[in-house]
């Protein structure tokens, strides 16, 4: 037998250098063992299982480059509560989790929006006690910016004294928090009380659902969401055991704390400034509706100089979230100096986010080789040219800007997509359809430069892009099997109904849709 597996019957899009669409691909040990053209195509009986794709096409596996592992599984496990209008209704969603969770455990809600229940507010302990006095009760806000506790639950954990804690008329914590210093050391103490098993469950659960979607890959943005960070050391003691592969981006300021997993990147999601819902996005200039307010730098040049400057040194890759101009203005020349002082190294430093860039800034990103780690998603969702949050949010020229995908490429930079999930859950066919058909054409690429922003340039940001990215001989057999060809579909509004058939990682069928092969 000359091959393990045969992919044939439709296209095999390589994304290769040269755009081949090719007509079949087979593997061998876990490989892509050759890509061809009908005319030298093998027979079937060279393959121990054949694959007809039925005119369905074939992608190199597709790769989220930006995915919060614990917060995306916390969010699936819990009762969902983004469709809730009212407290009783949150309560009653609740009280149903708790029937399905066995006593003495946490009961989980996400995905609560005050604005969205009538009464406009979190309920407090007394509400949330009427749940179940069986189980503590954790509910987290939609934007994980704050949450509220039940009474079992509030006794489990010591709430920090800070600004943001409500309290009743005795003076005491009602449960409800509503700060970042209120709600992250609470929440990381109560993850810190679950079983191991547990914490497990949410990243097998993220796993499941971004294998279910065409995802192979992730950039796994972990630590910070357990006290003690014992999320970093379950991806990598199991990382074998998850139907996707997971690379961890650590997000820790403590360059020891990489050491010991031996990882050659730190960071990810390490919040340089806040985001455009909060105005706390870190702005050039103020927001037009806000004039006193243009959010603000959460470190000091100095402090991000010391981990950029330490770790370039030491040959380790960095990741930091700058959303608004002044804080990639920020990053940008901190990366100068660095690269100034000791040189270019290839290590491929990532700007998350990068939403709102100058042209000065897309050409140092480009120039110094780092690389734009975007979220497509967002402008599918949010910046509609008409009516679209970016609109409400800025001025003309600013809302034009963000996430501005073919100037960037234009000026040489190179991008990787990513959901931010749990911010928009995993779904890598979305951000590529966005990034074809973009509500606003000015943000569109072409359908090359769309597959390799999830494909390529992913496995590209973190030095991967030997083993993944492609479909071309050598490389790891991780493929993503679509129901259209988005080269048919470019332009038609049906590009935002692909949906993945099957997802194959190493060689192995980790997700097939029902009934097509
Ligand atoms: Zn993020």
């Amino acid at each position: 037998m000359d091959f393990d597996m045969l992919f044939r019957g439709g296209p095999v899009i390589t994304v290769n250098r040269h755009a081949d669409v090719a007509d079949w691909a087979a593997v061998k040990d876990g490989k892509i063992a050759a890509v061809g053209s009908a005319q030298d195509q093998p027979t079937d009986a060279c393959a121990a299982r054949v694959v007809n794709l039925k005119g369905a096409a074939m992608l190199p596996g597709l790769y989220d480059a930006h995915c919060h592992v614990m917060p995306t599984g916390f969010f699936l496990d819990s009762a969902n509560l983004l469709e809730v209008k009212s407290i009783a209704g949150t309560l009653a969603a609740l009280k149903k989790q708790s029937e399905k969770t066995p006593k003495g455990e946490w009961v989980f809600g996400a995905g609560f929006m005050s604005q969205n229940v009538k009464e406009n507010r979190f309920p407090n302990r007394f509400e949330l006690d009427g749940v179940s006095d069986a189980h503590p009760v954790l509910l987290t806000a939609q934007t994980l910016h704050g949450g509220a506790l039940n009474t079992p639950g509030l006794s489990k954990i010591s709430v920090p004294d800070v600004a943001g804690v409500g309290r009743d008329e005795a003076g005491q914590p009602d449960g409800v928090l509503l700060s970042d210093e209120a709600f992250f050391p609470s929440m990381s103490q109560v993850m810190a009380l679950l079983p191991e098993a547990r914490l497990r469950a949410f990243i097998e659960s993220c796993a499941q659902y971004a294998c279910r979607r065409g995802a192979t890959s992730l950039v796994g943005l972990l630590g910070q969401f357990v006290d003690g960070d014992t999320d970093v050391a379950i991806v990598e003691r199991h990382k074998a055991d998850f139907p996707v592969n997971i690379t961890t981006f650590y997000q820790t300021w403590d360059l020891e704390k990489i050491k010991q997993y031996k990882l050659q990147r730190i960071g990810g999601c390490l919040t340089l400034d806040g985001a455009g819902f909060e105005y706390t996005m870190a702005l050039q200039e103020p927001y037009p509706a806000k004039s006193e307010r243009r959010g603000f730098l959460i470190h000091t040049d100095e402090e991000v100089y010391r981990l950029v400057s330490q770790a370039h040194r030491e040959g380790i890759q960095t990741a930091f979230h700058a959303l608004g101009d002044r804080a990639i203005d920020q990053l940008l020349y901190v990366f100068r100096q660095v690269i100034g002082e000791q040189g270019h190294k290839d290590l491929r430093h990532r700007v998350e986010h990068f939403s709102l860039p100058w042209d000065k800034h897309m050409d140092m990103l480009a120039e110094m080789k780092l690389i734009a780690s975007m979220q497509p998603a967002f402008t599918g969702i949010w910046g509609e040219p008409r009516n679209g949050y970016y609109d409400l949010l800025f001025d003309r020229e600013r809302a034009a800007r963000m996430e501005i995908f073919p100037e960037i490429i234009k000026r040489g930079g190179i991008i990787c997509g990513g959901s931010d999930s749990p911010v928009t859950l995993v779904d890598p066919l979305y951000g590529i359809a966005c990034c074809i058909d973009n509500p606003d054409p000015r943000r569109n690429v072409s359908v090359q430069d769309a597959l390799k922003i999830f494909t390529y340039n992913a496995a590209y940001s973190v030095h991967q892009e030997r083993e993944k990215g492609t479909i071309e001989p050598g490389k790891d057999a991780d493929f993503t099997i679509v129901d259209r060809n988005p080269y048919e579909y470019a332009g038609r509004k049906e590009i935002y109904g692909m949906k993945t058939l099957m997802t194959v990682k190493d060689a192995e069928i980790k997700y097939q849709a029902a009934g097509i092969f």
